[in-house]
């Protein structure tokens, strides 16, 4: 059975391009006969409190679009909240480090960005290797003046994989990705970890999410392979602009649920993101069990999308 999920990190309310997310990825779930996780993707605990958290789920019933297990109705594969998933982390950690493949690395975020490192397109630096071959004397004494974060070795091979909406994408993980952090210096498990022992775990079989994370993907998919879970199949989708062509994010308050409930019902706010999701010839209300039926991949846009002026 299909397994989709919603992952939010409850860290504002939701704007729309969370809301297409959740939109499309209960869509795909749904039309496949499947069914939907949430997970509250809450690792960075202070940006992210419960209250947000509550507050989401509140917004997705009065969307139509609650899940069908997870958040704070609980299942099977709980906790659902990653705040609450340490030891499982823990546990893939160690073997990751028992593989002998994690190191302590003590580069600053500025020394990374000054040194002459190519970036990735989404901004990160290609991390140089600088900390892979400390001596444990050169550690012991780093570490007497800050703690480290943990890197994970990657090796020097192509990873490609089939998106289920946007097609074939290849990543060389050490020429393009480089070593990557999956524990940060306050001992917090980093996302790329995290993501993939979750949707394992909760048994996804069907990932949905924005095209910004079509570059973790590889990573992921290499962390499935090493640790020996299984991976789901990914479908990444188009961004979502304002009118002027800048990326949503959850500081624009006129696009952020909160404002958008108080002068939309939630069948128009569905009626308008379907149509713009190429799911309806018409902006006109409507519910999102009622496009189950005709939902297709096909019609989603594989470009960004552009919200038009006075949409919403
Ligand atoms: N928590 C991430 C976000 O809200 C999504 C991670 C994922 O879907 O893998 O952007």
């Amino acid at each position: 059975m299909t397994v989709g999920r919603y992952a939010p990190s409850p860290s504002g309310r939701m704007h729309l391009g969370n809301l297409c997310c959740c939109l499309l990825a209960w869509l795909s779930a749904k039309h496949q006969g499947g069914r939907v996780v949430l997970r509250i993707e809450d690792l960075d605990a202070m940006r992210c409190p419960r209250s947000f958290a509550d507050l989401l789920e509140a917004d997705l019933a009065w969307l139509g679009l609650s899940a069908d297990e997870g958040g704070s109705a609980g299942g099977p594969a709980g906790p659902y909240y990653q705040s609450e998933r340490a030891d499982l982390y823990q546990y893939y950690y160690d073997r990751l480090a028992g593989m002998g493949l994690v190191y302590p690395c003590f580069c600053t975020r500025s020394q990374l960005h000054a040194a002459s490192a190519p970036h990735r397109s989404d901004g990160q630096v290609v991390y140089p290797g600088t900390c892979r071959g400390l001596t444990p004397e050169q550690v012991a004494e780093k570490s007497r003046i800050r703690p480290p974060a943990w890197r994970v070795m990657v090796p020097d091979e192509e990873i490609t994989f089939t998106d289920g909406h946007l097609g074939q994408y290849t990543e060389n993980l050490a020429a393009d990705c480089g070593d990557f952090i999956v524990r940060r210096a306050d001992g917090g498990f980093a996302y790329q970890l995290a993501v993939v022992v979750d949707d394992a775990l909760m048994g996804v079989t069907q990932v949905v999410r924005g095209a910004d994370l079509l570059s973790s993907t590889p990573r992921q998919l290499w962390l499935y392979r090493t640790l020996g879970l299984p991976a789901p199949e990914f479908y990444h989708l188009p961004l979502l602009l304002a009118p002027d062509g800048r990326r949503l994010s959850k500081r624009d308050g006129d696009q952020s649920l909160e404002h958008l409930q108080a002068k939309y019902t939630p069948e128009q706010i569905i009626g308008k993101l379907a149509w713009v999701c190429g799911l309806t010839d018409t902006p006109d209300p409507c519910r999102p069990a009622e496009l189950v039926d005709g939902f297709s991949w096909e019609k989603v846009p594989r470009q960004d999308i552009c919200l038009p002026e006075g949409l919403f």
